[in-house]
């Protein structure tokens, strides 16, 4: 599992995908640039939701609102009073983290062993083995999972409560360590608002005190009323929006999967009051239908109902992905009611409600939002595709079996020799595929290792030019994860590509 995390850690500096950011001064912590490579992929990300969200949706829009907002914004929000995570110093180490990731980390621990346990059975038994059966009459594997629950619906009801003591006492009594030390030494709990904050203005006294957005949403809840006027939009209707969102997470370990700066592909969908349970689980439907035409497994998500609330929300479900280091939170589906239009109501004192022609009645819509991290996203994509393949021959490859949609680039055309003027045709091809896709040319080392540095690479296709290439105006096109090759005459190669690469 943690070596599996490493390489994709190291596999994505490498390849030119994400770098720490400031790594000259030794880096920023839970920062992360992303690089020639990294940029292609998160911006084919972004593209494929916003084509799927947006383009496909006659009744969604897009928007680009700022990062900076007024200040009363997140008094609306309740960012202010109530965006806070419980922190726990270890006394030992001095070092803090957030007391419910301990507690989550605990249980992820207890998961791996029924997980072992599982293994174990299914070596023991071969065909015979059924997993559910066992799941459901093992005593120790049933004992585990009772901890588990037991477990995180005591921490769900102290954080709901407020209770810190007892999430203090919690950690104690399950005698959790500091994951770094061992240490036990364990500090109050104490509540940390995760919200970066700034001045707007020059002098001190006049300086207006502002925060970076911790989440994209507010900036469409605010615009809602002049979207729906100038876009003449009618209930049922979302509005969509990517961008860069700010939280001081203090947990920040797990690469780019929590991250202080990352962004957020949301969408908000007004409806009318009553039907969010309808929309609700359409919405979650859509989401996951999205998730599964990547084709990255079906295995590799789940659902996670939340029984424990925000206040804002009446119902809320995670998609989960398995992530190298187990499934987490990748998307959030929320029903969300009228709690934001309503408080930005009172707050601004301007009325944010819509006139149903058919009711002939106004009302604040209600709301269901689809919020996922799109660096979240990325992770997952790259870590998904990281393979090594046992070849035929005894060798392994390394190859990232992204989907083709995704490919920073589509096509690699790579002359077989330097000389003889395959280079110019090679370049040729290159001049002509590049105004629809991103393909590059490759001339350094045996054709070989060209073709494996573009597996790694996660490029699609390789398209040799040899010297019957001369004579008879066909390429060799090879596939990333077949490795089959074909002839082709070069003029189909735009339309072979297309039919692989286009959504
Ligand atoms: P978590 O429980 O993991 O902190 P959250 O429930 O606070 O996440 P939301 O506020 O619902 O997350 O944000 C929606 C999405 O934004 C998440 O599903 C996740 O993909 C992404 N996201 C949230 N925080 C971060 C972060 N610090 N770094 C990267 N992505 C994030």
């Amino acid at each position: 599992q943690d070596d599996q995390f490493k390489k994709v850690i190291s596999h994505a500096k490498e390849y030119g995908y994400v770098f720490q950011s400031s790594e000259i001064y030794d880096g920023l912590s839970a920062v992360y640039d992303y690089a020639q490579n990294g940029a292609e992929l998160k911006k084919n990300i972004r593209d494929y939701w916003w084509k799927a969200m947006v383009q496909m949706h006659e009744n969604i829009v897009g928007i680009d609102a700022a990062i900076f907002m007024h200040p009363t914004t997140w008094k609306a929000s309740g960012h202010v009073d109530a965006f806070n995570d419980p922190l726990i110093d270890n006394k030992d180490s001095k070092k803090r983290y957030r007391a419910d990731v301990l507690i989550e980390d605990y249980c992820a621990k207890i998961e791996t062993k029924i997980d072992k346990e599982v293994a174990k059975a299914a070596k023991r038994f071969g065909d015979a083995f059924n997993k559910e059966e066992f799941l459901s009459t093992n005593g120790r594997v049933l004992g585990y999972q009772e901890k588990i629950n037991t477990t995180l619906s005591r921490m769900a009801k102290s954080l709901e409560n407020e209770d810190l003591a007892d999430v203090k006492a919690l950690i104690e009594e399950l005698e959790i360590a500091d994951p770094l030390t061992g240490s036990k030494n364990w500090t109050d709990v104490k509540q940390f608002n995760l919200m970066f904050g700034t001045k707007l203005g020059a002098s001190a006294d006049s300086a207006m005190d502002l925060y970076l957005r911790p989440e994209t949403a507010q900036g469409i809840f605010v615009n809602f009323l002049n979207v729906q006027k100038t876009g003449r939009m009618k209930i049922p209707f979302g509005i969509a929006q990517t961008g860069k969102a700010f939280r001081n997470e203090i947990v920040a370990r797990q690469f780019i999967f929590r991250m202080r700066e990352f962004e957020q592909m949301e969408m908000q969908f007004f409806i009318k009051p009553g039907t969010q349970q309808k929309w609700y689980e359409h919405w979650k439907e859509t989401r996951l239908k999205w998730h599964l035409s990547l084709g990255m497994g079906e295995e590799n998500y789940r659902f996670h109902d939340h029984e424990k609330l925000a206040h804002y929300a009446d119902a809320a479900a995670d998609i989960e992905f398995k992530f190298p280091f187990g499934f987490k939170e990748l998307e959030g589906i929320h029903s969300r009611t009228d709690f934001d239009l309503k408080a930005h109501e009172e707050y601004s004192g301007k009325k944010l409600q819509y006139f149903d022609h058919e009711d002939n009645a106004s009302y604040t819509p209600y709301v269901l939002e689809t919020s996922i991290g799109l660096d979240r996203m990325f992770l997952a994509v790259f870590s998904n595709s990281l393979q090594e393949e046992a070849l035929e021959n005894g060798t392994t490859r390394t190859v990232l079996k992204l989907p083709s949609v995704l490919a920073p680039v589509k096509a690699a055309i790579l002359p077989l020799v330097k000389k003889d003027g395959l280079p110019d045709v090679a370049r040729k091809i290159v001049e002509d595929l590049k105004w629809d896709f991103n393909v590059i040319y490759d001339e350094k080392d045996a054709v070989g290792r060209r073709y494996r540095r573009q597996d790694a690479n996660g490029t699609p296709f390789c398209i040799t030019v040899d010297h019957d290439t001369l004579e008879d105006n066909m390429v060799t096109i090879r596939h990333r994860d077949t490795m089959e090759q074909q002839r082709v005459k070069i003029e189909d190669l735009r339309e072979i590509i297309k039919q692989e690469v286009d959504v």
